[in-house]
């Protein structure tokens, strides 16, 4: 690669920021699995509140957050309930069939979301022959769905129609912060009347490490065992907490403008031939566009643009993806575009070279 244009892989390759890591160095720490962690007690608790529940746990990871609510809620020869393309269902190494011994039924739903009209002929009646239709998964931002946050009318008929089935609710709120600042709502509107809600730190957040998974005291009580049987309870993990209230402190308010520079990279790269996307589909800080194939394949288009410095991921045959954060300013998604137009005003066989 020449020299870095903009890095949209995703907002996962956000560094932490100078201040952030002087908070992180200047931590009180203890030993948490002895549960004298001060700054992860600290932690915990406001993202609790902030989450509208009673209590929380920081895991390394938001994969392992998921992991640990769908093993709380369900025992091995449950079903879950969720759309195609979720996340825990898409890029978690089928943990719910290995760790949770879980089964799925899956909704094809539209960009991530689905309707309760949806979800009835997925139950299945309690019989011998069945699985049990145990957990609903809802994911706010939508990550393969175009980072789509859900109408709160629609997560909440949603939420509902679950109840009614007598499932439990988990959100994968990995962005959820985006989801409520795009609204304008308190973060607890869209996680409190679900059953459990996991949310990363080390995405837009721009922590290094960690994710919260939080719900009722007595989940969080069984959820902890098996965050221990998983390895996920840690030491001196105050220094992540300390990053991680960094990032609540100085970086929510700020994805606002991660989604004013997605809208305005979604309009630009819309204008440029041989690439479609609909800009009114960009609702947070996640672009996908389609390339054309009369082109070339998204993976020559990554290839290629990889080379002259522009960092994006292909995620099907002709589709890309690229991803804003706080360490890509507008300046750096301008200068992306130049290169991604002259990338595609040259047929690709000869761009590829
Ligand atoms: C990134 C992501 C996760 C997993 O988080 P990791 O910290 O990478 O394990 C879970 N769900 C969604 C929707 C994500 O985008």
């Amino acid at each position: 690669m020449n020299t870095l244009v903009a890095d949209l892989r995703s907002d996962t390759v956000t560094k932490p920021s100078p201040d952030m890591r002087k908070a992180l160095a200047a931590a009180d720490v203890g030993d948490d699995v002895l549960g004298d962690d001060p700054t992860v007690i600290a932690l915990q608790r406001r993202a609790a509140e902030l989450l509208g529940h009673d209590a929380a746990l920081l895991v390394p990871s938001g994969t392992m957050a998921n992991a640990i609510a769908i093993r709380t809620h369900t025992q091995p020869g449950d079903e879950i309930i969720a759309q195609a393309e979720s996340h825990f269902y898409y890029y978690e190494a089928a943990g719910f069939a290995a760790m949770s011994g879980c089964s799925t039924r899956m909704i094809q739903g539209r960009r991530g979301l689905f309707t309760p009209e949806e979800i009835d002929p997925l139950i299945r009646p309690p019989d011998v022959h069945f699985a049990r239709s145990r957990l609903l998964i809802l994911e706010n931002t939508h990550n393969r769905g175009g980072g789509t946050i859900w109408p709160l009318e629609q997560l909440d008929a949603v939420i509902a129609r679950a109840r009614q089935h007598n499932l439990a609710v988990h959100i994968d709120g990995a962005r959820l912060m985006n989801a409520a600042v795009a609204l304008g709502v308190p973060p607890a509107r869209l996680a409190a009347h679900a059953d459990s809600v996991a949310m990363c730190f080390s995405k837009g957040l721009g922590a290094p490490v960690g994710s919260i998974l939080a719900g009722s005291a007595d989940f969080i009580a069984r959820a902890d065992r098996y965050r221990k049987m998983f390895g996920g309870t840690m030491r001196q993990s105050g220094l992540l907490a300390a990053a991680a209230l960094y990032a609540l402190d100085h970086n929510v308010a700020r994805l606002a403008e991660d989604h004013d520079n997605a809208k305005h990279l979604a309009r630009a790269l819309a204008e440029i031939p041989g690439l479609s996307l609909n800009p009114d589909d960009v609702q947070t800080n996640m672009v996908f566009f389609e390339v054309d194939p009369a082109w070339g394949s998204a993976e020559t288009l990554y290839r290629t643009l990889e080379a002259r410095g522009v960092r994006t991921f292909d995620v099907g045959p002709q589709r890309m993806r690229a991803v804003t954060h706080l360490d890509v300013s507008r300046t750096q998604i301008d200068d992306a575009l130049d290169v991604i137009t002259n990338v595609m005003a040259t047929p690709a066989e000869v761009s590829a070279r």
